[in-house]
């Protein structure tokens, strides 16, 4: 059974999620052996928790929201989630990691899932690993600068990781729609 639950408590998860759905997932969690986590501004100091109460031995997606303004802000997410899929890692899970640059995740890049390449400048434009990775686009460089990221050396995606969490893939869990929902942040 795949999830998609974005905190453990029902105010967060509403919020990324759009709609009171927090009881109704919260209820199959127990049974979940996948779950997925959008991750944006609100719900990012939230993560520690829920890695604490997922079912032992379900995979889990932490995917970070890059669209819009509701996304957060590189170097403050990027730990977060880390230390989430640590503890998760820990207690038995499968994690993943999704949309997050490489030089941000440090030796954690067995952890990274395939990105579509994106035109980046910066230090991003002669990095050995831009091609695999979610590098920050030129309007967020732009508006935050480039001290976020670093180049790194060439990164060796970890094939056994894409297969398992190829169900990642499969557009079942489109992102909520701020626009639609007429919110921010
Ligand atoms: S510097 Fe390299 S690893 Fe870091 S975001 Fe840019 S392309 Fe990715």
């Amino acid at each position: 059974m795949i999830v998609t639950l974005h905190a453990s408590r029902a105010a967060p998860h509403n919020w990324v999620a759009g709609a009171d759905t927090f009881d109704a997932v919260w209820a199959d969690v127990a049974q979940a052996t996948r779950v997925l986590t959008w991750v944006e501004r609100s719900n990012m100091r939230e993560l520690l928790a829920l890695a604490e109460q997922l079912p032992t031995g379900a995979e889990w997606c932490l995917q970070l929201r890059r669209d819009g303004t509701r996304s957060p802000r590189l170097a403050m997410a990027a730990p977060r989630i880390l230390r989430a899929a640590t503890v998760a890692q820990k207690r038995g899970l499968r994690v993943a990691v999704r949309s997050v640059p490489l030089c941000l995740l440090g030796p954690y890049t067995d952890l990274a899932l395939p990105a579509v390449p994106v035109e980046a400048g910066g230090p991003c434009a002669e990095c050995p690993a831009r091609l695999q990775c979610a590098a920050p686009d030129p309007a967020y460089l732009t508006r935050f600068g480039p001290s976020e990221v670093r180049a790194r050396g060439p990164v060796e995606l970890d094939v056994a990781q894409l297969e398992r969490f190829a169900w990642v893939f499969e557009d079942m869990n489109p992102a909520p729609d701020s626009a639609i929902l007429g919110r921010d942040g």
